[in-house]
């Protein structure tokens, strides 16, 4: 549902942000503060930074704020001020706001596999879902996407590969398309050989050429383990087959992705290297709107190079096919113990080329122990915290 201004009759869309404070968050209110006309932000969920939680909301004035931790409240009130804003905490908060009566869009911009449950509620409601969020569709991609059909939902991809493709796809009869083109950075490891990763440190992994994102998926976009979660994100949004995604490097980031059509013509989308064009067409879809953000300017030259990738340096790529391919729950697995391996990397506790060792390791014992073909959500959140547990264990022995 939409509300209209009676003096000016624009459509206003209600918003609930879910990870506000995040770099998506953060540059999805930079869009919706270039149109302030067209948007009203209803509800803000983030986790632990309440001072810019707070600034946001004596801003945007949302009705509601989720917070990740129950503890935070009375800080959180006292930044507050008087302002008249109900407070919700933990994964039920996250889950009432994305489904709130009074909100038509939820941008799911957490990160991680904490995103499922709220993302799914959010499509049960009826709302309209632009998902940043890939993991939760690497996890349950089989369960969201029913969830979506049956709802006739669209989800809108934030990923700005997964938005370059759905920006090739639109209108096109999809026989026509024999493969989609994900553009991959390669990151900041891109011409090492493998022996060099060895030593690589945290501060060199967190240096992203092209991006500036969270910290987690500038670590995913250092193993590739990122385009490893986006090769499964695409198969789902796209319901195409894993044999039809490939993965080309274009260290540029110019063109963000591409598909092939059966008679060999190639489309691709090109923009700056800015996530709020993404993140704006989600929320104005299939509106085009006029903003004043930094534009690309071909006229002006520019080099673009794309390059085959190196599956020695990133055997994460492999890796992701073989568990997309092999489906069930084995990608919540996937997800589950590279986030738990990105963590401990951040804290020090595994060495980069551990992360992608020990998701492999932890597939390696799903596989055998506890794989489930057709896993429902239940079964599925019981792999995510499986798999979390073993990766733990695993870094323990390893140390
Ligand atoms: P960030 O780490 O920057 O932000 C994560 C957000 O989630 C923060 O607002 C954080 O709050 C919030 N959060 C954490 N825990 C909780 C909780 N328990 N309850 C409510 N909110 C919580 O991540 P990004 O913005 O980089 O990424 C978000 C998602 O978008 C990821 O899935 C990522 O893969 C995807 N994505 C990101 C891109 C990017 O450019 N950044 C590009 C494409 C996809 P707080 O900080 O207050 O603790
Ligand atoms: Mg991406």
């Amino acid at each position: 549902m939409t509300l209209r201004y009676g003096w000016c009759d624009r459509i206003l869309k209600r918003l609930a942000i879910l990870g506000s404070t995040g770099s998506i968050g953060r540059q999805t209110i930079e869009v919706v503060r270039e149109f302030p006309e067209r948007f009203q932000v209803t509800a803000l969920a983030a986790g632990s930074n309440l001072e810019l939680l707070a600034g946001q909301a004596r801003v945007l004035k949302p009705q509601y704020i989720a917070l990740g931790r129950e503890d935070l409240v009375p800080r959180l009130r006292e930044l507050l001020g008087d302002a008249k804003i109900q407070i919700l905490t933990g994964l039920d908060g996250l889950i009432t706001l994305a489904t709130l009566p009074e909100v038509d869009q939820v941008v799911t911009a957490v990160v991680g596999s904490l995103g499922i449950r709220p993302t799914l509620a959010a499509i049960n409601a009826g709302k309209s879902v632009a998902l940043a969020n890939k993991e939760t569709l690497v996890a349950a991609g089989s369960i969201i996407m029913a969830a979506a059909a049956r709802q006739k939902a669209t989800i809108i991809p934030v990923d700005s590969e997964h938005s370059a493709v759905f920006q090739c796809l639109e209108g096109r009869d999809r026989n026509q398309v024999s493969r989609i083109l994900l553009t991959a950075s390669g990151g900041p490891f891109r011409s090492y050989r493998p022996e060099d990763l060895e030593q690589v440190t945290l501060k060199q992994a967190l240096n992203h050429p092209n991006w500036s994102m969270g910290g987690k998926i500038t670590i995913d976009s250092a193993t590739m383990i990122n385009k490893g979660l986006e090769i499964i994100e695409a198969h789902w949004l796209f319901g195409m087959d894993f044999h039809r995604i490939a993965v080309v490097l274009h260290p540029e980031s110019i063109v963000h992705s591409m598909i092939e059509l059966r008679d060999g013509a190639i489309l691709g989308q090109m923009g700056l290297c800015d996530m709020r064009l993404p993140i704006q067409l989600a929320l104005t879809y299939p509106e085009r709107l006029e903003n004043s953000f930094p534009k690309l300017d071909p006229t002006q030259g520019m080099e673009l190079h794309f390059e085959p990738v190196n599956t020695k340096l990133f055997p994460a790529i492999p890796l992701a096919y073989q568990v997309g391919k092999a489906g069930g729950s084995l990608p919540a697995a996937f997800n589950a113990a590279n986030e738990t391996a990105v963590e401990a990397f951040r804290q020090g506790r595994l060495k980069f080329t551990g992360i992608v060792r020990i998701v492999s390791e932890v597939i390696g014992h799903h596989q055998k122990e506890n794989f489930s073909a057709n896993p429902d959500l239940d079964e599925i959140l019981e792999v995510d915290n499986w798999a979390r547990a073993t990766a733990g264990k695993l870094i323990e022995l390893g140390r």
